[in-house]
């Protein structure tokens, strides 16, 4: 598992790594996807290194959680106006391959249920 020093995520807050973004302050990154699988496809990160949902724990990232939904409202809202979805993988089940935790924000098109 990656550390701060050598994770993908850390490297685009840290602007080591370009990237597209839609917002940033000092406890969320929001960038669009390089992968798109929707007209909007944006991924919201905490700016701290948080390995997964799970490791998201304690007071101290009770701010940050919310800061972290709140702005995938805020995108959703705006850039999804016929509706958005926000999903968050977790483990090999789910498809997770960038071990730094995101919010996906998906819209744009209508969104299947269940997901594959
Ligand atoms: P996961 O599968 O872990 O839930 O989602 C990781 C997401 O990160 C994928 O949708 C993938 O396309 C995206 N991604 C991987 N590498 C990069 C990158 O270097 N830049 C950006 N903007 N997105 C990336
Ligand atoms: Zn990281």
């Amino acid at each position: 598992m990656p550390t701060a020093e050598n994770c993908l995520f850390c490297k685009i807050v840290r602007k080591e790594i370009p990237a597209r973004e839609e917002y940033r302050d000092e406890h969320v990154v929001a960038f669009h996807d390089v992968n798109p699988q929707a007209p909007v496809h944006v991924l919201v990160v905490p700016t701290d290194h948080a390995e997964h949902l799970s490791a998201f724990t304690g007071a101290a990232a009770d701010g940050t959680a919310a800061r972290l939904l709140y702005t995938a409202s805020e995108i959703g809202r705006r850039l999804g106006p016929g509706g958005y979805r926000v999903v968050i993988n977790e483990g090999p089940d789910a498809g997770q391959s960038v071990f730094h935790l995101h919010a996906h924000v998906l819209a744009g098109r209508p969104l299947g249920w269940p997901p594959g």
